[in-house]
């Protein structure tokens, strides 16, 4: 099952080097002042919807559709209420008729949970220019729209991934890319994911390889002490043995000058480590030295350079920044991509649901909170996690996680408050509703929580953090 969605390029009847661009619609508030007071800022992206399909065929006719029919029929989508819906987003009457070109068709790898969203990119004409003074819509320039895209600053205006994907950047000049077969998704420009099978928990199937291989060297600032220099960077290799193939594949398009850093030591980011030894020997491996301790030999047997947070790497003049990112373990970073101020951030978060932190490896609430309010900070344009799809309202994802948690752990001191007095008092209650095959993770972070009530003296006097042992819970859930 796969999702389809049009994005509709309107180009400028006075000038052909310009497009209309909508300012994209904000997650709902929260109603809460201490979230809604952080504000991500405005994002811009060509109209787009959801399409429909149709009973009949469709009689709207879109020059050079055939260009896509072996994958997509474009006939079979109600086109009609599409184009209305986009008219209604750039507040026009109606888009000039009859004027309709397929420009491109860009299928989304699989993140998953959610099945794909493929794109049909049209181009079409708008009759007059009203759109001066219209502040939910503007037209820009592709010289323009580049500028924005490769120079981001904190807290500037965004444009969309839409933009990146439908942009006439020819990637057939690209000197270093990732093997074709492989579909991978770039945004932020310049930053590609490629969704590969991994090891890790439901509801995700795949660990996302991130891939930053410059065409061209920017220029550098010489005077900056970098802790690595290298031609191209990937981080969290942690696809399973059968996907070591393409993985080897990926190495072998990029350059041999490699860095590669591991947010932190969990499998299903580091298992590709061994096929990486095995194709490039000499790429440079970063990481925290309790995520070290914790690789065993057979991934990784080479040396490697230890990071604490702070230190900056420098690839053909691209600068990442390395972040301390304590919480879901003790030796977790994430990397902040300078140039495009966007956050990789490891398994803080996820692209659905919540991300659970890891008892076993020194996951600390306290620490998790303390990351959330730095990364909110930093105040990043994107948000690449590592499972799911990139997040572009960093700030709502980061609150909403605040939220999440204080929530839970006012839930958790709760069932404490009404005689809940083991960890397996509070998860059967609290899950009582949750498949109990999770039950083991949400007790770990429950552990978390209690720690975390612990450290701020909430808890009631008499209450003991012995009988809320992980194990303990462990014992009393085998019995069921
Ligand atoms: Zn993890």
């Amino acid at each position: 099952m796969s999702i389809y969605k049009l994005a509709v390029i309107i180009k400028n009847p006075l000038n052909d080097e310009e497009f209309l661009v909508v300012k994209q619609i904000r997650p709902r508030k929260f109603g809460i002042e201490e979230y809604d007071s952080f504000i991500d800022s405005d994002l811009w992206d060509f109209p787009s919807v959801h399409l429909k399909m149709l009973q009949g065929e469709s009689e709207i006719q879109v020059e050079g559709a055939e260009l896509c029919s072996a994958k997509l029929d474009l006939k079979k989508f109600d086109l009609s209420l599409a184009l209305n819906q986009v008219s209604e987003q750039v507040r026009v009457e109606r888009l000039v008729e009859g004027q309709w070109k397929f420009w491109k068709f860009v299928e989304e790898p699989e993140f998953g949970p959610a099945p794909p969203i493929h794109t049909v990119f049209i181009t079409a004409y708008y009759g007059f220019d009203d759109k001066s003074s219209d502040v939910a819509c503007q037209w820009i320039s592709w010289s323009n729209c580049s500028k924005r895209l490769s120079e981001v600053t904190p807290d500037s205006y965004r444009m969309g991934p839409l933009v990146v994907n439908g942009f006439p950047h020819d990637s057939k000049h690209s000197k270093w890319d990732v093997p074709r077969y492989l579909n991978y998704q770039e945004y932020p420009l310049g930053v590609r994911l490629v969704p590969m099978r991994s090891r890790t928990g439901k509801p995700f199937s795949t660990t996302n390889l991130v891939v930053i291989a410059p065409q061209f060297v920017a220029n550098s600032e010489s005077d900056k002490n970098f802790i690595a220099h290298g031609d191209a960077l990937i981080i969290d290799p942690g696809c399973r043995a059968q996907s070591h193939q393409e993985l080897a594949d990926i190495i072998a398009a990029l350059p041999r000058k490699l860095i590669v850093f591991v947010t932190h030591h969990h499998a299903d980011h580091v298992d590709g480590l061994s096929a990486i030894q095995k194709c490039n020997p000499d790429a440079i491996l970063l990481a925290h030295k309790y995520t070290m301790h914790r690789i065993v030999k057979d991934d990784w047997s080479l040396g490697y350079t230890s990071v604490a947070g702070g230190e900056e790497i420098n690839v053909r003049g691209q600068r990442l920044q390395v972040i301390s990112a304590l919480g879901h373990t003790d030796g977790h970073m994430a990397l902040l991509h300078i140039n495009t101020h966007t956050l990789i951030v490891g398994d803080h978060c996820v692209g659905q649901g919540s991300a659970v932190l890891d008892a076993f490896s020194g996951g600390n609430m306290g620490e998790y909170f303390n990351t959330t309010y730095k990364f909110l900070e930093l105040s990043p344009n994107a948000l690449i996690p590592m499972h799911g799809r990139v997040n572009l309202w960093p700030k709502h994802m980061l609150c909403r996680y605040l939220k999440n948690r204080r929530d839970r752990e006012s839930s958790i001191l709760n069932a404490i408050e009404h005689g809940s007095t083991t960890l397996f008092d509070i998860v059967s209650t609290l899950y009582k509703d949750i498949d109990r095959a999770l039950w083991y993770v949400a007790a770990s972070n429950v552990r978390l929580h209690v720690e975390h009530l612990a450290q701020q003296h909430k808890l009631p006097e008499v209450f003991s953090l012995e009988t809320h042992s992980v194990a303990a819970f462990g014992d009393e859930l085998s019995k069921l």
